[in-house]
């Protein structure tokens, strides 16, 4: 008997087609064999967070969407043979600071599906979709950063991250209303969220910081914070900069994301969970996310590296490692590199918060990956959830791999969905939901970044579909699609 596994439906056109469904798809075989789909997924071992399902099944899909999910044979044009392997919806990362070809690339090969650009964001919506539309491996999103539009508003000569005004100078009360003008613009034009990184702004008052927020939440768009402050030193901890932000949810109504709350919190990591817990608890829009390592990444010319920096943050010159060379600093290489401007990794995460993150069910996963400009970069961009996968699901049984999946599909679409209605048909493996899809091999799934050769393929992610098109077949990269869309919110004007 075959059964269809459909959790909700929101409309009338959508109980029609899914009747339609069933009636093709189930009962006897026979009617399988009418209808033909463009694609099958045979014998694998679906997991759907949303639903709790996770059993043998076929899936069908048809014009990019998942069609049927059936425990009898389907015909498609096209079969994946998934026998042995996890059928999961594609992996959503939130945070992810290369969006080019080649980072969209390494993504497919560990399973993420829709990558997006939401701490740091952008200045200027509209182009950064443009730049994408139809030449994308995989979906892409952002939001409209505060850290480029201040940097935009106060000509600050930075690059990715401000190094003049827009880090150390209090914005004038024209400059103010300009960043408020264009940060609702960017949300008029669908900007998935408002992205800030108050510790890189370190100079925008309170006051800029909820009228921010305030705005975001005439949008319904969350705020996705890096907060002000990091690390253990009073009156600077993670613990005072997560406080900052809860005040201004709370206060203006706007959602709250806190981004790679480990870096954030260190060794005082579980007390900012409990913080995001209690907000949570009492009824604020409060969600967090991490990525499974032990050093952060940086640009070594930002505020974060303004005097003080060795106390606030608890290291010293040979926890950071020079992406270019891969050479631990000094204090004479810190003052030279820092002039020359560029990538760092820095060593400052302790294994026990990285661990108690990770295993949280509260707290997403997602990558913080860096554009590749350095030789020794971070490999948390290219391998996050395949480590999340092989090494605390499978080696350490840090958590279970249902609670895995929920943490990188369902919870990051439920983060962005009252945003961006889209959101609803990503993250699942339901009737009527995008096809994008990871399959992979439980017992082999595999991170093969590391410091230094982060330029590798994560292993045992064998197909990836994207909007029902394969990206990556038997492991290997397909060459020449581009399936990847945007995800955006409705434009408004
Ligand atoms: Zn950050």
């Amino acid at each position: 008997m075959s059964r269809l596994i459909v959790r909700e439906w929101s409309n009338c056109v959508a109980a029609l087609v899914l009747l339609a469904t069933v009636v093709l798809t189930g009962g006897s075989g026979a009617s399988n064999r009418n209808e033909t789909y463009d694609l099958v997924i045979a014998n694998g071992r679906v997991m759907d967070p949303e639903s709790g399902l996770d059993a043998i099944r076929n899936v069908g899909i048809r014009g990019g969407k998942i069609a049927a999910i059936s425990n009898s044979h389907l015909e498609g044009k096209h079969t994946i043979e998934a026998k042995g392997l996890v059928v999961a919806p594609g992996f959503i990362d939130l945070h992810e600071h290369g969006q080019e070809p080649r980072n969209y690339e390494f993504q497919a090969h560990d399973g993420v599906t829709t990558s997006l650009e939401l701490e740091a964001g952008t200045a200027d919506v509209d182009q950064w979709y443009a730049r994408r539309e139809g030449s994308s491996l995989i979906n892409f999103g952002v939001s409209i950063g505060h850290i480029p539009v201040r940097m935009k508003v106060m000509n600050d000569p930075g690059t990715f991250l401000p190094v003049g005004d827009a880090a150390h100078r209090e914005a004038t009360a024209g400059q103010l209303q300009q960043i408020d003008d264009e940060i609702e613009k960017g949300l008029r034009r669908g900007a998935l969220a408002v992205g800030m990184g108050i510790n890189y702004t370190a100079a925008a008052t309170h006051d800029e910081i909820v009228d921010v927020f305030r705005l975001a939440a005439k949008h319904g768009a969350p705020v996705h914070v890096h907060l002000r402050h990091a690390g253990l030193q009073e009156p600077t901890t993670g613990l005072v900069g997560i406080e900052e932000v809860i005040a201004a949810a709370a206060a203006t109504g706007a959602p709250l994301h806190v981004v790679h709350i480990t870096s954030m919190g260190l060794k005082n990591t579980p007390r900012l969970i409990a913080m995001v817990k209690g907000a949570r608890d009492r009824g604020l829009d409060v969600t967090t996310e991490c990525y499974p390592y032990t050093a952060g990444s940086t640009q070594l010319e930002s505020a974060i590296f303004d005097p003080g920096w060795q106390d606030r943050q608890g290291i010293t010159f040979k926890d950071i490692q020079w992406t270019k060379t891969g050479e631990r600093l000094s204090a004479e290489t810190f003052e030279k590199y820092r002039k020359e401007g560029g990538t760092v990794v820095i060593f400052s995460i302790p294994e026990e918060a990285a661990r108690a993150a990770v295993a949280d069910p509260l707290v997403m996963i997602a990558s913080d990956g860096m554009p590749l400009t350095g030789a020794k970069i971070h490999p948390r961009g290219q391998a996050t959830f395949s480590r999340v996968l092989g090494h605390y699901v499978r080696e350490e049984k840090t958590l279970d791999l249902m609670t895995a999946l929920k943490k990188m599909t369902l919870m990051p679409a439920q983060r962005l969905e009252k945003r961006a209605p889209m959101f609803k048909d990503k993250g699942r493996i339901r009737v009527g939901a995008d096809a994008d899809i990871t399959v992979f091999d439980a017992n082999r799934v595999i991170d093969k970044a590391t410091y230094e050769e982060p330029l590798q393929y994560s292993e045992g992610i064998q197909f990836v579909l994207v909007n029902g098109v394969a990206v990556v077949k038997d492991g290997q990269l397909v060459d020449g699609v581009f399936p990847g869309r945007a995800a955006r919110a409705p434009v408004s004007q």
